[in-house]
Parts: C-alpha cells; sequence; structure tokens
C-alpha cells in the first residue's frame, strides 16, 4: 500500500521542481549591467573599492552620501562583499553592499539622482534528506558532509534519552535525517525542525519523529512515546571517553589524596562546545582554584547542574539568565586542578549529588488514545515526505509547513489534523 501513494507524492514534486527552476531564473532586473564582486579584506574600504572599479569622484562621493544615512562605513569587516555593476558605457548604475547573509543595501543611480535602500530578504524553507555511516564519531561525520554544528546537537538531542550518539562508541553506526533548511536569499540561514531521525547500531534502529500539538511539542518514537529527555547525562557536542565516573572515593590525579567525586568527567578536544543540560537560570559562574572556569544552572524540581575546567564561556553565560536546554553555556577546556581536557559535569537534587548517568524521568508528555491516534497518521505523512526527499536529496516548499503536510495529507487521503 506505502509503494502505490508514493507515485502520487513524486508527481507533484516534481511539478514544484520544475516551477521553482523557472521562477529562479526570472532575475532579470540587472541583465543590461555587468557586475563584478568584490571582497572587503582587512584595510580596504568601499572609498578604495570604488576607485579600483573606476568610479570617478563626484560618483563616488554620492554613493559615500548616500550610504552614510545608514551606515557607518567606518565599521567595514573582512569577509562582506561588494557588487558594482556599471552599464555597456562602464558608467557606475548600481552598488550592492552585503554586509551579511540578511542586511543587503544597494545604491542605485539611473544617470540623474540617487537612490538607497535595504534588499527584502527573500525566505526560503526547504526540507532536506541527509544520512550517513559514522566514521569517527557523529560530529565529525556530520561536519564532513557540509552541515553544521548545531545540527548535530539537534539531532544527538533526540535519542539522549536511550543512547549517547555522541560519543565515541558511534563508529559504524548510520543515520538518517529529515530536516528544514531555512534559506535567506538563497545561502544558508539556519536549520529548522528536525522533522525525523533515525539512528542504527549494530543492535537496535531508533526513530524520532517531531510532533506537535496546541499544548506541546517534542519527539516521539514509533508508538507515540515522548522522547524528550529532561536533563542531559551528556551535555556536549562530543566526547570521546569517560575519564572520571561517579564514586564515593577516587584518588585524586592532582592532589594525590582520596577524595568522592560526586561526578561525570567527560574527556572532549578543547573548545568542544558545552551546552546547558536543561532549562533553567544561570545561578554562579566564577574561577575556581579546583573547578576552573565553573558554571551552575538551576532548574525546576530542585535541580541543579555544575560544569567544571571550561576554557571560556559563551557570550551568553550570564549570571540570572534563562537558558535552554542545548543553548551553548562553554567551551571545553583544562583550567584549575585538571590533567587533561575535560567536561567535570555534576547533578544536585534537593542538594544531594547524584549520578548523572543513572538519572532516569518519567515522561512528561503521555498521549492519550485519541492523540496517538492522530499522531499515527502525522507519523505515515512524515514517512511519504521522508521517501519523496530521499529522491530528490533537497526541494523547495513554498508553502508553510502546516499547509505543506496537508497538501501531503490529501494526496495521500489522509486528515493529519494540523
Ligand atoms: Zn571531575
Amino acid at each position: 500500500m506505502k509503494k502505490f501513494y508514493y507515485y502520487f507524492i513524486l508527481i507533484p514534486i516534481i511539478l514544484v521542481f520544475t516551477i521553482y527552476g523557472l521562477i529562479a531564473q526570472n532575475d532579470d532586473h540587472r541583465k543590461d549591467l555587468i557586475g563584478v564582486k568584490y571582497s572587503i579584506k582587512k584595510n580596504t574600504t568601499i572609498i578604495s573599492i570604488l576607485k579600483k572599479a573606476g568610479i570617478k569622484q563626484n560618483i563616488r562621493d554620492s554613493i559615500i552620501l548616500q550610504f552614510e544615512k545608514t551606515l557607518n562605513l567606518k565599521q567595514c569587516m573582512a569577509n562582506e562583499e561588494i557588487y558594482v555593476f556599471t552599464n555597456s558605457d562602464m558608467n557606475f548604475r548600481q552598488l550592492e553592499y552585503r554586509k551579511n547573509i540578511v542586511d543587503i543595501y544597494i545604491v542605485e543611480y539611473d544617470g540623474n539622482s540617487f537612490n538607497m535602500f535595504k534588499k527584502p530578504n527573500e525566505k526560503k524553507i526547504h526540507t532536506a534528506y541527509i544520512s550517513g555511516r559514522i566514521k569517527t564519531n557523529l560530529y565529525e561525520t556530520l561536519i564532513s558532509l557540509g552541515e553544521g554544528p548545531e545540527l548535530v546537537k539537534n539531532f544527538s538531542y533526540i535519542f539522549a534519552k536511550e543512547i549517547d550518539c555522541n560519543s565515541n562508541r558511534s563508529k559504524n553506526d548510520e543515520f538518517e535525517i529529515l530536516v528544514e533548511k531555512i534559506f535567506i536569499n538563497d545561502k544558508l540561514y539556519t536549520y529548522g525542525k528536525i522533522l525525523y531521525a533515525s539512528y542504527e547500531t549494530d543492535k537496535r534502529l531508533y526513530e524520532g519523529f517531531y510532533y506537535k500539538d496546541d499544548d506541546f511539542s517534542g519527539y516521539f518514537d514509533m508508538d507515540g512515546n515522548s522522547l524528550n529527555e529532561k536533563i542531559i547525562k551528556a551535555p556536549m557536542a562530543f566526547y570521546s571517553r569517560i575519564s572520571s565516573g561517579f564514586t564515593q572515593k577516587r584518588l585524586h590525579p592532582v592532589l594525590k589524596i582520596y577524595l568522592p567525586h560526586k561526578a561525570i568527567d567527560y574527556a572532549a578536544p578543547r573548545g568542544t562546545p558545552v551546552y546547558a543540560a536543561a532549562d533553567g537560570i544561570i545561578k554562579h559562574k566564577f574561577l575556581d582554584r579546583y573547578g576552573g572556569r565553573v558554571l551552575f544552572i538551576e532548574h525546576d524540581d530542585g535541580y541543579e547542574t555544575e560544569y567544571m575546567h571550561l576554557q571560556s564561556y559563551s557570550k551568553n553565560s550570564q549570571p540570572g539568565k534563562f537558558v535552554k536546554q542545548g543553548d551553548i553555556i562553554g567551551y571545553v577546556g583544562n583550567s584549575g586542578s585538571s590533567t587533561g581536557y575535560h567536561l567535570h559535569f555534576a547533578v544536585k537534587h534537593n542538594n544531594v549529588y547524584i549520578n548523572p548517568r543513572r538519572m532516569h524521568f518519567e515522561s512528561e508528555i503521555v498521549l492519550n488514545e485519541d492523540q496517538i491516534n492522530t499522531y499515527c497518521n502525522y507519523r505515515e505523512i512524515i514517512y511519504s515526505l521522508l521517501f519523496a526527499t530521499k529522491s530528490f536529496i533537497e526541494f523547495p516548499t513554498y508553502c508553510s509547513k502546516k499547509r505543506y503536510l496537508f497538501e501531503y495529507a490529501n494526496i495521500i487521503g489522509k486528515s493529519p489534523n494540523l
């Protein structure tokens, strides 16, 4: 039955793909102009670029005057881009100043007057299919496929309740990801939601589906059990091994005396991003003789997490600030009494240290029978979408996800209740 309706999905996708191609080519407002791209390097200015482009001084002055109405041109940064457009007689017509993907400014000249405006941003959402086999670890494998660290984090969090796919033991495991990519002005701006993820070890296949209802959202397994984890056991992008476990008595490697070690030490390369293990408020941040750069977060229900030996803190890590699970709070270091790069991670419950590896939380979201039926319906739509996207690797979506999925639901004759 599944195979049958996949064909009904493929035909509209081919149509959408073709229409997109036609629209993309319809950028003809500059078709009679000649454009040259310049990159701003250290010590280059817009004026020096305009001189290089052979623009006369009076025109240069007028362009700068236009820009200075809105921008401080002394703040030009390396890696920004400038495009200069001239007509066939080499007269200046347009300058496009790309500060970044989102902030693009244009100065136009029609031979009589100048006009400056900010280019409206064109936002597109693509649904992309990514798959692979882990060579060294998940982080390096996804980065080598051209993906960003944010995707690694979002993916590993889906299965954090059951497996550590961010550890070195994940070699040869396979993964699949169906993720939205948000493009602004045709460049990848950020990731949207991971709609589906699978992770296969030699023992088991794990699957996670993103599902949203009126009062909850999150990841669920095949049967509708919530995969959301209250506190993440290994809150970091990647770790190579557990260098010290949770114990009442341990010979301290620096102090050479027996002390309890009521935390987990995760060995990881210097600079590995460290995440907030759960939503909470940053309670303290200080430099300690033993703990080095330390950070504490207070969570609800009497929980607290502690992070030590950091190399540095992230920009937003300020005491009193609310952080969401997965926000970067700092980077792995070797500060304080430490013999190698690692994260010392501790969890307290009602002021008593507990073993982070033994934490177990009941699911906060439990679907009732009706909700499970709706969920299963939705899950089938995601499977269809997965199959379709696999065939094309990536394709654009013009409508919102809700509508998009609704259309797919119509095609396969199911109501998604979105
Ligand atoms: Zn430790």
